[in-house]
């Protein structure tokens, strides 16, 4: 009951119909009504009439933009020999493909009713089976029929469809587990039926209507409009904008259509941020919403929705593609020299259709040192070869911090495509809570920890909150200098204050701690796998043969640094060892101490 109770003072007063819906729609799932294979006269009944399904067959008129790279030979064989990419690894799935398990740990979730799955388990990860039943490797083969014409490419994605099908009823087994994964499938189905339709018969044809369908009603009765909105709901709304443009004349899938677009644009004005980030606190899934909601705009106009309803005077549709211009552009503000962009707060590797290229390339950035985004907290400084990116915001979420870390003041630092300094990235969600903890913890940020405690304090047993412990204040900025401060050690009588400063040698950072009595401090400078480093006496210096290297330094010559190992994420699921300089100090506060990070050449 405290429980309850405790749950229920964290929910803002205007989410309470949501959060009820949700609940009610949970007990409703308790007793399902089993959902068969469609019908013949069903569909029939979805269009309309015969003749509608007809036309819809014989006179396929869909239309889908052109922004998808080519599949390269070797990618195409994997695919069709069952080595799938999940999460940056090849996996081999299986003939036929095991579609309900994690094939790290070999545990396989049954094929039993969503509602008595029990998806958050140890025993494995359900986002392996999740990201491969997202079918964007289909993308690809289909993508490999455009261009060779060779059937085989579509007899495999056939062959892959029918028996996912055949595995996974509607409602049953983990990849029915929310309508996120639906929508993603969908849309990678709607693209790949593009591209290979030509050569489908047309009880084929039928087939994946049917399915489509099935996958449309499954997003329409189970929408994540719970709190916090987030990347999920948004997800779910554009893959209805995708099946109700797809399905057209329906008018239960032009119901989707206009459903999905006017609450599109209500979550837009709640999770995209005045400065077009958005409000999760993540610059992975900014760049995963970035792309949904591009992808829906391009689809929007190649089909001739844009226009008709411009012509309405729909005010929906320009706030969508407006808002997508800016998210484009904070994409490409953030990117660093080797075209990644920094890691700050959660990453799942997520994204929309296969292949897709996001056109980050015609968005000239304004011709200046810095680019800042500070709703977000997100500041990128590029000074010739070096770059410099600075995470100040709050946690997300209104709140909620479900996607954030804890990085306040934390940076990332590279010289040309060489990353120093970065964010450790985020590894696991569910299968691994102790390392999911570890990679959003302060000790997994280049930022200062005091007294051994987080910024944030992480809630016991919660994988997806944050207490709401920290507000940023950016109290001065311009293209050589950013200063800010934190008050997540408030709690503790501490602030933390940082200044960033471009001097003619590189990048000093100024902290100073505010408060009283004696307190531990550690700074935390984790470096990129690639860095071997070494310590010389008071000096962190990387070891490349080649130019260029860097060190750091304190301005304390007592304050000498420790060397230990941590773990840096690039790809959801992996991780590698990489180096830890750890600076600390058993002091009484205030104090200010420096550091300065001076790229430096190799001697020939
Ligand atoms: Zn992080």
């Amino acid at each position: 009951m405290k429980k309850i109770l405790n749950t229920l003072r964290r929910i803002p007063a205007w989410a309470y119909p949501q959060v009820a819906r949700h609940a009610l729609a949970r007990r409703l799932r308790r007793n399902p009504i089993p959902s068969p294979e469609l019908s013949d006269s069903d569909l029939d009944f979805f269009f309309g009439s015969t003749n509608a399904v007809d036309r819809i067959i014989d006179h396929y008129s869909f239309n889908l933009f052109d922004s998808f790279s080519s599949p390269s030979h070797e990618e195409l064989e994997n695919i069709l020999h069952h080595r799938i990419e999940i999460f940056g690894s090849f996996v081999d799935v299986g003939s036929p493909i095991q579609w309900r398990r994690d094939f790290t740990t070999g545990h396989e979730w049954v094929r039993d009713h969503i509602s008595k799955l029990q998806l958050v388990t140890q025993k494995g990860d359900v986002k392996i089976p999740w990201e491969l039943s997202r079918f964007q490797h289909g993308v690809t083969l289909a993508l490999g029929y455009k261009h060779s014409r060779e059937p085989r490419f579509v007899n495999e994605w056939l062959a892959q469809f029918n028996s996912w099908r055949a595995d996974n009823p509607p409602e049953y087994g983990c990849n029915w587990g929310n309508a996120m994964e639906v929508s993603i499938r969908a849309v990678n189905w709607i693209a790949a039926y593009h591209f290979i339709q030509d050569a489908l018969d047309r009880p084929t044809k039928e087939s994946i209507l049917k399915a489509l369908i099935q996958h449309g009603r499954f997003i329409f009765t189970h929408l994540e409009e719970f709190f916090p909105f987030n990347n999920h709901l948004i997800a779910d709304l554009c893959g209805l904008i995708w099946l109700g443009i797809f399905l057209r004349p329906s008018k239960e899938a032009e119901h989707w259509l206009d459903y999905g677009l006017r609450e599109l644009a209500n979550q837009i004005r709640i999770q995209v941020l005045p400065d077009g980030a958005s409000y999760e606190a993540s610059t992975a899934y900014h760049r995963f919403v970035t792309e949904m909601i591009v992808e829906t705009c391009e689809v929007l106009k190649t089909s001739q929705v844009y226009s008709q309803r411009i012509a309405r005077n729909d005010i929906y549709l320009e706030e969508l593609h407006k808002t997508a211009d800016k998210m484009i552009r904070v994409v490409n503000a953030l990117r660093k020299p080797d075209g990644s962009i920094p890691l700050f707060g959660d990453e799942d590797g997520g994204k929309w259709i296969a292949n897709y290229k996001l056109p980050i390339t015609n968005y000239q950035l304004p011709a200046s040192n810095v680019q800042a985004f500070p709703h977000a907290g997100w500041f990128s400084y590029r000074h010739d070869d070096e770059y410099l990116a600075i995470r100040a915001g709050n946690n997300g979420q209104l709140g909620w911090g479900g996607h954030a870390h804890n990085d306040a003041l934390s940076f990332e630092y590279s010289i040309g495509a060489r990353n120093f300094l970065v964010d450790p990235g985020t590894y696991a969600y569910t299968f691994d809570p102790e390392a999911r903890n570890m990679f959003r913890s302060t000790a997994y940020h280049n930022t200062l920890r005091v007294d051994g405690q987080e910024i944030s304090r992480i809630p016991e047993g919660e994988l997806f909150r944050l207490e709401d412990d920290v507000r940023c204040r950016v109290i001065a900025h311009n293209d050589s200098m950013w200063e800010g401060e934190h008050t997540g050690y408030t709690r503790l009588g501490v602030i933390h204050r940082r200044r960033f400063e471009k001097t003619a040698t590189g990048w000093r950072i100024g902290d100073t701690v505010s408060g009283v009595g004696s307190r531990t401090l550690e700074w935390f400078f984790h470096f990129d796998p690639i860095c071997a480093v070494e310590i010389d006496q008071n000096r962190v210096i990387t070891k490349f043969a080649l130019s260029p290297n860097i060190q750091i330094e304190s301005n304390l010559q007592s304050l000498i640094p420790n060397l230990q190992t941590g773990f840096v994420s690039r790809v959801y699921g992996q991780r590698a060892p990489a180096p830890v300089a750890v600076f600390r100090l058993n002091v009484s506060l205030p104090i200010e101490v420096e550091f300065m990070i001076s790229p430096f050449s190799v001697k020939s």
